[in-house]
């Protein structure tokens, strides 16, 4: 089977064509780099993707702490990832980049806030 694609690793946007056996990438064809080769096997055998959202907050000046995670997680987790996103609240201040999760969902990537929270001035 060949599945056609667009190679996202950087804007020239190759179109690949990746030959399928057995859920396996056998040979990838149309790319201008090893990069997109890469990007096929990946997107086709373990596609990944970093989570970007936000998490609540109690006593901050942001309502919703802007969130990522610092690596991309399989796709198969995003729906996991998105329920546990739900049930956090963050309290205490973070500046951009500080982990609000180690580990998320134990899979060895951490959760990070993109924007800095501070304490609600009263
Ligand atoms: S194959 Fe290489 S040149 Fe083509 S879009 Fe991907 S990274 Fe860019």
């Amino acid at each position: 089977m060949i599945k056609q694609l667009t190679c996202i690793e950087c804007p020239v946007g190759c179109s690949l064509a990746a030959d399928i056996e057995n859920c396996r990438v056998v040979k990838v064809s149309g790319n201008k780099c090893p990069r997109g080769e890469a990007y096929a096997v990946s997107e086709i055998e373990n596609p990944v993707r970093v989570l970007t959202s936000a998490v609540l907050s109690r006593g901050l000046d942001l309502k919703m702490v802007p969130a990522r995670t610092d690596k991309p997680i399989p796709k198969a987790k995003l729906y996991e990832a998105m329920e546990a996103l739900k049930k956090i609240c963050v309290t205490q201040p973070l500046a951009a980049g500080d982990v609000i999760v180690p580990d998320f969902l134990g899979i060895g990537v951490d959760l990070i806030a993109t924007r800095e929270a501070g304490q609600v001035k009263i």
